[in-house]
């Protein structure tokens, strides 16, 4: 846990969110600004920064939000979603605290325009 991070904060319950998931490996809660009708994130209970920092001591936690994304789209019968990851500046992360967003409840356009 890095102290100074928002989505550790939010982890360990110092910071207020609306939670959708937890579990071992995994938190999950409804992102402040949802850009979709259904607008989670997945983090994982660890710090990592970004994808760059993603190696073979620490891709379980990878693998446990896939599964924890599969388990809540299929609770709450989400049939489409996209799932987002940024990493980096350019590419727009803002939180660097590994995370990805999981994406639903719109009809979704593809391609360049879709990119802002
Ligand atoms: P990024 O831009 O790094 O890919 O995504 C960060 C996301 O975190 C943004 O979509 C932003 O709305 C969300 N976010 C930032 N601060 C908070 C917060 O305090 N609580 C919650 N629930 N989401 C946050
Ligand atoms: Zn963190």
């Amino acid at each position: 846990m890095d102290k100074d991070c928002l989505f550790c904060k939010i982890i360990a319950g110092e910071i207020p969110s609306a939670k959708v998931y937890e579990d071992e490996f995994v938190f999950a809660f409804k992102d402040i600004n949802p850009i979709a009708p259904v607008h989670y994130l997945f983090v994982p209970k660890t710090h990592i920064c970004c994808a760059k920092k993603i190696n073979p001591e620490n891709s379980q936690y990878v693998a446990k939000i896939f599964e924890a994304m599969a388990e809540v789209s299929k609770q709450e019968n989400i049939e489409s979603y996209r799932i987002v990851n940024n990493c980096g500046e350019d590419a727009g992360q803002s939180v660097m605290h590994l995370h990805f967003h999981l994406l639903a409840g719109k009809k979704m356009g593809w391609g360049e325009q879709s990119l802002g």
